[in-house]
């Protein structure tokens, strides 16, 4: 089995300079890296981590294409929602889940409020102040 990256800790990110973005977007023919298409404008180009940090990239220009921004940010969505997924599926199966919190009002909250407004409790020690 592979290493799996730690889902808690990231590489920090770091920009490429003005001169290496330049270098990378001729390198790539000015194409995005995620859907091939042709980037029109160096403004539209972001420049993108193929693998992504969180998956023990690096930052080295190796690593680094160019894409639409667009494209660049549907693409850190999708890798953040299998991240959050992968994530909660270990938590659950080692059990080191965080407890979730009771919502003031529902049935597992100690505390409920009365249609008139008072507010009593449902369960635990009697309070004594009428
Ligand atoms: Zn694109």
């Amino acid at each position: 089995m592979a290493d799996l990256p730690s889902p808690y800790s990231v590489t920090p990110r770091k920009p490429l300079t003005d001169r290496q973005r330049l270098e990378l977007f001729l390198s790539e023919k000015g194409r995005c890296c995620i859907c091939g298409l042709p980037i029109r404008a160096a403004s539209e180009a972001w420049d993108e981590h193929i693998l992504p940090l969180a998956d023990n990239g690096s930052n080295e220009i190796v690593n680094r294409g160019v894409a639409h921004e667009k494209c660049a940010r549907s693409k850190s969505a999708k890798e953040a929602k299998e991240r959050a997924h992968l994530r909660r599926a270990a938590e659950k199966h080692f059990g080191a889940k965080r407890p979730k919190k009771i919502m003031p009002g529902s049935r597992r909250h100690h505390l409920k409020k009365k249609l008139d407004g008072s507010v009593v409790r449902r369960w635990g020690p009697e309070e004594d102040d009428g």
